[in-house]
């Protein structure tokens, strides 16, 4: 079965190798070895001037963003099941909480994030996704964090990137905490998370807050290659083994580009086939489709052609399918996806076979007669 899911996204051979060696122990200097050239790689990513990782799944850096990056009210954008989520961290931990709702196919504008900060003078944080996997779509995160930083410099940035880093280049001049998770862009299991931090984000977090996910406590030791608690080591391992495939492979620039390029075919594709995007803005991470067809097209996908695509929650469940574009993905395997989706809508009797998909697919990631 292929894995085309946004999330978890399938883990490559050579990483599953690296992390099937007998356990090490973490307070040893082989295993800080391995955490301080991992930290390496990590700033080549990330290009931030901190990074820390936790043994947590995604939602657990989101709340340690929230805890110690935000000490007032936290506006959050709310497009989708993940933005929704910051809101419901910084009500459960007492902080005042702001919203801006959106439909899950539509980003947050500029100028609303620019208003709800001139309303209210407690906001000192800010929180969205760059790629809200709800619905698929890019928020304008840059271009936000730029205007709101032109207001007030200590609001906090905090960008979700859980399925950004790795997909494509951000841009972090104006973002204090980019957050990153083992389970999507980074082709690992799930059980580890990362966080890049700027200067100004260190000086706001100061003593830091909370217990295991005290970010202060964090960055003192991971400066010094260690970590506070039990680390996970396994999935460091393998994180090492991700990040030194992806510079074999030609670097991170490439893989923007590859993923970029597929992206555009893939879902030029779909829509040669008459199916419809689902985000006013697609991120790159994922390719979404709304369709009233869209379980029986991704039960027939499953059944028939051995490809797991993920499908929508709450009011988008049955409504929509979304295509993985994460991670190092083989082109023949995409190439089988597109065919696949073709070939299920003729089974369905939507649409009669023609080879569209997989011609228009081929004719713009191979740029045939460019
Ligand atoms: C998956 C995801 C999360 C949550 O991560 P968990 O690992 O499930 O805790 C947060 N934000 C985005 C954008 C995601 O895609």
């Amino acid at each position: 079965m292929l894995l085309f899911t946004p999330g978890p996204t399938p883990v490559p051979q050579n990483v599953r190798n690296a992390m099937s060696d007998e356990t090490m122990h973490h307070r040893t200097p082989e295993f800080e070895a391995i955490f301080e050239q991992t930290r390496k790689h990590l700033f080549n990513l990330f290009k931030s001037d901190e990074v820390v990782m936790l043994s947590s799944s995604g939602t657990g850096a989101m709340e340690a963003a929230v805890i110690n990056l935000c000490h007032k009210t936290l506006l959050n954008v709310n497009s989708g099941k993940f933005g929704e989520r910051f809101g419901k961290i910084a009500i459960a931990h007492g902080l005042g909480s702001v919203e801006i709702k959106n439909e899950w196919n539509t980003p947050v504008s500029v100028e609303a994030v620019v208003e709800a900060v001139k309303a209210n003078s407690e906001i000192d944080a800010i929180a969205v996704q760059i790629s809200e996997s709800a619905g698929g779509l890019r928020h304008p995160v840059e271009e936000l964090a730029k205007a709101v930083k032109k207001i007030n410099p200590n609001i906090m940035i905090i960008a979700d990137g859980i399925t950004a880093v790795g997909v494509e280049k951000i841009d972090i001049s104006n973002i204090d905490c980019l957050i990153a998770g083992s389970q999507k862009a980074l082709m690992l299991p799930p059980g580890l998370s990362i966080l890049g931090l700027s200067s100004l984000a260190i000086e706001k977090i100061g003593a830091g807050r909370g217990y295991y996910l005290n970010l202060a406590s964090e960055i003192k030791n991971q400066k010094k290659n260690t970590t506070a608690y039990t680390a996970a080591t396994t999935l460091i391992i393998g994180l090492l083994e991700v990040l030194k495939t992806i510079e074999k492979d030609g670097g991170i620039e490439k893989l923007y580009e590859t993923t970029a390029l597929r992206a555009k075919a893939v879902e030029a594709s779909l829509e040669a086939l008459g199916l419809h995007v689902y985000p006013a803005v697609p991120a790159l991470s994922m390719t979404t489709i709304d369709d009233e067809n869209a379980s029986q097209i991704r039960k027939v996908l499953q059944e028939e052609f051995a490809v797991n695509v993920a499908g929508g929650q709450d009011h988008l469940n049955g409504k929509i399918f979304r295509i993985n574009q994460m991670g190092l993905i083989p082109v023949y395997e995409m190439a089988w996806v597109v065919n696949s989706v073709e070939l299920a809508l003729a089974k369905l009797g939507h649409r009669v076979y023609d080879g569209t998909a997989n011609k228009v697919f081929n004719e713009i990631y191979f740029k045939i007669g460019k």
